[in-house]
């Protein structure tokens, strides 16, 4: 199967990614932080990340990586497809809900409220689940062992150290309210886990 097809699907669904969430971090510039969380971790692991959101693009656009290329095979690229459209959907619906609260790194705004509703309803991450969710379907779309793994490797590793911080933030902010938040929902799989 031509790589061309895993090209043009990759490329589609960044600019989308990039769509949904430019409007957000314009909104966030207009609006102070009352208490701030990023320590060195976090600014490494994000300084990863952006790193690591970037290599499908290279391997869309430049050979330095076809090095590490494999065979497209149709059942990954349709598994896949439907991961990133599902992570796309999540995505797009968890910043809807979250709204003038949403923020890249660990903040509590000006104004900040408890959102409980929406996906917010089922899970308490679904931005962190939308984006593993996008992760595994470029991981199976991308035919690239570099530019395929590296962002879902690098996000697992940030989602799985900054949940636990970002939640006793939480709870520091908003005490009881979190706490029985907290007994209704699931970090990232509806009802599992
Ligand atoms: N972890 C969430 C939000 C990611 S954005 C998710 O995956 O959907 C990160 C910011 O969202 C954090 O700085 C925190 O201030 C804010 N946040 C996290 N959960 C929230 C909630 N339930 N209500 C309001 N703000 C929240």
């Amino acid at each position: 199967m031509s790589l061309w097809v895993a090209k043009v699907i990759i490329l589609l669904a960044t600019i989308v990614m990039v769509a949904i969430r430019a409007p957000h971090g314009q909104r966030r510039r207009g609006i102070p932080a009352v208490r701030n969380r990023k320590g060195k971790l976090e600014i490494v692991l994000l300084t990863i990340a952006w790193l690591a959101f970037f290599l499908p693009v290279i391997w869309i656009a430049t050979p330095v990586l076809a090095f590490a290329d494999f065979a497209l095979r149709p059942v990954p690229l349709i598994a896949g497809t439907v991961c990133l459209t599902l992570g796309l959907w999540l995505f797009y619906r968890s910043h809807a809900d979250l709204g003038a609260n949403w923020s890249l790194t660990l903040e509590v705004l000006e104004k900040h409220r408890l959102v409980t509703q929406g996906v917010y309803r089922q899970v308490r991450h679904p931005m962190y689940t939308a984006l593993l969710l996008y992760s595994v379907g470029q991981a199976l779309v991308l035919s690239n062992y570099v530019a395929g793994l590296s962002p879902g490797v690098t996000m697992a590793f940030l989602v799985a150290l900054r949940i636990g911080p970002e939640e006793r933030m939480m709870f520091e902010e908003f005490g009881k309210d979190y706490r029985e938040y907290m007994a209704l929902t699931k970090r990232l799989v509806p009802g599992l886990w």
